[in-house]
């Protein structure tokens, strides 16, 4: 069982890890070159399981296969208790906190998988592919979208963006995954990814903020 940790230090059992891909338009841009971005009608969705977590401080291990492993920054948000058929007027009263986590893609695994129209499992859900801050209780966390998500590699800059640009925001999402699954406390909630997106390589230090809520950071190793 993989645990998250609350900023008061309660601990939490980690449930479902639901994913919202394709959240920001302009990394729909970066991920379709020379297309016009066009913003998805419903939230994609994809899962990983909850042995991929990796709490702040820890190694992520990347897999030994070929191609790239890249970074995604998101703003991710963990379910206070049990939920089924949400209004997304009720879903912000299901939300416990809110925290950063790091979204680890075997992005050319996964372009593979695109093309052949196969799942993307392996790419998204490999164990330590979940980086997870410790968690601030929601109540504190006064604007939700107006903060700055930041990751650095080694010291440089490589992804910046705002919350304020998601194009679901965490009410809809909550409410839309609640239709289809019964929500349970410890599941997360990964919100999707802004622009700058990049490979992680072998000694690789890589550290995340999302405004001053929530701080996560991580080293690469080969696995
Ligand atoms: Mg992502």
């Amino acid at each position: 069982m993989s645990f998250i940790q609350t900023k008061s230090g309660e601990q939490i059992a980690v449930g479902k890890i639901l994913c919202v891909g394709a959240n920001y338009l302009d990394h729909i841009a970066e991920m379709n070159p020379g297309k016009t971005p066009a913003a998805p009608s419903e939230p994609v969705i994809f899962m990983k399981p909850s042995s991929a977590i990796v709490r702040t401080g820890g190694v992520i291990v990347r897999p030994d296969v070929p191609g790239e492993m890249h970074h995604e920054v998101e703003l991710i948000a963990v379910i206070s208790k049990r939920a089924k058929n949400l209004s997304e007027k009720e879903a912000v009263g299901y939300v416990l906190g809110y925290g950063v986590g790091l979204d680890l893609t075997l992005r050319d695994l996964q372009a593979t998988a695109k093309k052949a129209g196969r799942p993307w499992t392996i790419a998204k859900g490999f164990d330590t592919s979940a980086v997870v801050s410790d968690i601030e209780d929601a109540g504190k966390v006064v604007r939700p979208y107006e903060l700055e998500l930041r990751l650095w590699v080694n010291d440089s800059l490589k992804q910046k963006g705002s919350t304020g640009g998601m194009i679901f925001k965490v009410p809809f999402i909550v409410a839309f995954l609640s239709k289809f699954f019964t929500l349970e406390r410890g599941d997360i909630i990964y919100t999707g990814t802004p622009p700058g997106v990049g490979p992680l390589v072998d000694g690789d230090r890589v550290r995340a903020e999302l405004g001053d809520v929530a701080t996560v950071e991580a080293r690469v190793v080969n696995g």
